[in-house]
């Protein structure tokens, strides 16, 4: 492999950085670079040249959310001409909504954007760290796919397919419902078939984002929706509800019902993911759909709730009606969906 490439490291913190403290694991600052000072593979002329950009201030990602989303687009747009590729280091709890975020926000990208972690962290013996970010390293310098990914205990994913599905695991995430971008085994095998993505515009842009009041609401039997009729209100622009199956509500909870198409014509948009891992939804297949059909609810398909979230927080983003955010919430922008 030439190594005339050039990686830019994001060390925005997670696991694979921290150190045990009084408290539990916590990113310390200015420490990185002596980790990555004991790992000697990290030198080898094989690997493309890499920089490491630390943030400040570290964050365990469960405190990561829309501002991070920006600072993190903003560092690669400022370098995206002078690096083939970037890592961007990050903690496994919310890397999915992060990397889901960034896969809207960075239009027109021509170059692999590649997030990585660890569960266990490098400074201890069997951190699986040293794994994902030289493989992660070598997959964003080899540039053979130009998009958001999530790289993670062998397996290339699609960021915005992408979910945490272990906390204790090597392999902490999957994307149930489409096929690795690459597998690494002896070599890495790139699945070129899942590479095809939306035609895109061609100028690599960058979308902030904003923050909008959104929720998620996850459904189960016996849900009492009366006592917390308070979570779906008409001051929410969105709720990805978490229905049963292919789309479907206990249609005999009237209060439920009623609350959906109370905000529904109220302008809520609210936007049906499955509680199911594959398949998605399709709205209407069942008479228990049939009132979120009539409320106009959008049908996220076989969207991830990380990713549906991503796409309503950059749709209204980009200033569009409630109209045009249903719309495109059916169409697929960035690989996100099955139309
Ligand atoms: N709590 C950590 C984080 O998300 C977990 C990890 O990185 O694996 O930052």
């Amino acid at each position: 492999m030439s190594s005339n490439k050039k990686v830019c490291i994001l060390y925005t913190g997670g696991t694979i950085g921290m150190v045990p403290t009084d408290c539990g694991y916590a990113p310390k600052k200015d420490y990185f670079n002596v980790l990555l000072n004991e790992i000697h593979q990290l030198k080898s002329p094989a690997l493309p040249a890499w920089e490491v950009v630390e943030f400040d201030p570290l964050l365990d990602s469960s405190n990561i959310a829309i501002d991070e989303w920006n600072a993190i687009g903003r560092e690669i747009a400022s370098r995206y001409e002078k690096f083939d590729g970037f890592v961007v280091l990050h903690g496994t709890d919310t890397m999915s909504y992060t990397a889901s975020a960034l896969s809207f926000m960075l239009e027109g990208l021509n170059k692999p954007i590649v997030f990585t972690g660890a569960q266990i962290p490098l400074c201890e013996l069997r951190s699986d760290g040293r794994d994902n970010l030289i493989n992660s390293i070598i997959i964003a310098g080899e540039g053979e796919v130009r998009e958001v990914c999530v790289y993670f205990g062998g397996k290339l994913l699609r960021a915005n397919r992408s979910t945490k599905i272990s906390s204790e695991e090597l392999q902490a995430f999957d994307s149930p419902d489409y096929p690795p971008l690459a597998e690494v085994r002896i070599d890495i095998r790139y699945n070129e078939n899942a590479m095809v993505l939306p035609s895109r515009p061609k100028t690599f842009h960058l979308t902030e984002l904003h923050s909008f009041p959104i929720g998620v609401l996850k459904l189960f039997p016996g849900f009492q929706f009366e006592l917390f009729e308070g979570m779906i209100n008409s001051n929410l622009k969105a709720v990805v509800l978490e229905a049963f199956g292919s789309g479907n509500i206990p249609t005999n909870n009237r209060a439920l019902v009623d609350g959906i198409r109370k905000s529904a014509a109220n302008g809520t948009i609210i936007t049906v993911t499955s509680q199911c891992q594959r398949g998605g939804t399709t709205l209407g297949t069942y008479a228990t759909s049939n009132d979120l059909v009539e409320s106009g609810a959008v049908s996220a398909s076989d969207m991830t709730t990380e990713a549906a979230i991503a796409k309503l927080y950059y749709l209204f983003s980009c200033g569009y009606d409630t109209d045009r955010v249903k719309l495109m919430m059916e169409m697929n922008l960035r690989g996100e969906m099955n139309e």
